[in-house]
């Protein structure tokens, strides 16, 4: 089916669910889609006479699956539309999770081929998001019509497709860095390019097939703004007593062993420190606590980068901590990664 500019192949959920004889199946839908999401909805039901719940709780990631609530109230498989598979996610729950892409149906050759006079040296790196993957090997072949050479990375165990970037994961990147001389990021947004500029250190080219813009210096310039932003987030951290550690309860956002690592760490110098989850990040959750000096947090590693402005507290990441504590040069900082192996 076409909804707006994605093709979701919502024919094989119908056929799945016929197969399987579910009865109440839960649907979850990006924030991006959830607009089309009663429509889906009608269709679903209309083709199987079953009854279909939708989630609407903000879903940004396979990392964000509420199996177990669902499961309590007799969800019998939940459908996950627009992300890929995250492995740890999977194995937790006894439900079955079937995950539909959604996947962008634009025209992506003018834009790929805007990128070629960006692109340096000879061997291309070239990666994308859940949207774009499907499209991977059409991408290849226009670079390498222009006499390059591409080079399409194998992720960790987070990564279920090769070439596959996560904002929280650039593995797919990280692992053929030593063997490319710069990236091409295919998709929108900032995020995920800065990511490659600092945790591959090569250039990196963005092309976005939606507005068919090509960015490179613009990069560098939210690079230096992003640096600048992070370095005043561990300043104002420098002279801090107590940190509170914050640990995401979403199922792929768990970093338990990490967050106790910290304290840990924390704690042998003199810190105080606190362990304090939550499943959907808020500033007014965290209110009413005592006075804390710096949040670290372990759970998405863009809360503390893109909701910056929105806490009074400074909040960093574990990548920054071991900056502030002096266990890494500011010359390496690198967004944190969840990775796994
Ligand atoms: S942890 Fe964050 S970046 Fe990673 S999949 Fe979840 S929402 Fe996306």
């Amino acid at each position: 089916m076409k909804i707006s500019n994605y093709r979701i192949d919502l024919e094989s959920v119908v056929d799945e669910v016929k197969k399987q004889g579910y009865n109440l199946i839960g649907v979850q839908i990006p924030e991006g889609l959830k607009i089309h999401g009663l429509r889906i909805i009608d269709f679903l039901h209309n083709s199987t006479g079953k009854d279909f719940v939708l989630n609407v709780d903000p879903c940004f990631g396979a990392c964000d699956i509420p199996y177990n609530s669902l499961k309590e109230i007799g969800v019998d498989l939940i459908i996950h539309i627009g992300h890929l598979p995250i492995s740890s996610v999977v194995k937790k729950t006894s439900l079955p999770i079937l995950f539909i892409e959604a996947k962008a149906d634009l025209k992506l050759e003018k834009t790929v081929e805007a990128s070629i006079p960006f692109l340096v040296g000879s061997k291309v790196g070239v990666i994308t998001t859940a949207q774009h993957i499907h499209v991977l090997e059409e991408i290849v072949e226009i670079i390498e019509s222009n006499g390059l050479k591409v080079v399409i990375g194998e992720g960790d165990n987070r990564i279920s497709q090769k070439g596959l970037i996560l904002g929280c994961n650039f593995s797919a990147a990280t692992s053929i860095s030593d063997d490319v001389d710069c990236f091409l990021f295919v998709g929108s947004g900032d995020f995920h390019p800065l990511g490659l500029l600092f945790n591959t250190k090569k250039p990196v080219v963005a092309a976005d097939p939606y507005t068919g813009r090509v960015r490179v210096d613009e990069l560098l310039d939210l690079k230096d703004m992003i640096l600048k932003q992070r370095y005043g987030a561990i300043a104002m951290c420098r002279h801090a007593k107590r940190f509170g550690i914050l640990l995401g309860l979403k199922p792929g956002q768990q970093r338990f062993d990490l967050a106790v690592e910290i304290k840990k760490k924390l704690e042998e110098i003199g810190k105080e420190a606190y362990l304090l989850s939550m499943d959907e990040f808020s500033p007014s959750k965290l209110l009413g606590l005592e006075k804390i000096d710096c949040f670290v947090s372990t759970a998405c590693p863009r809360i503390a980068i893109d909701d910056y402005l929105r806490y009074k507290i400074p909040m960093i990441t574990p990548a920054e901590l071991d900056i502030l504590l002096g266990l890494r040069k500011w010359s390496d900082y690198v967004f944190d990664q969840i990775t796994e192996f």
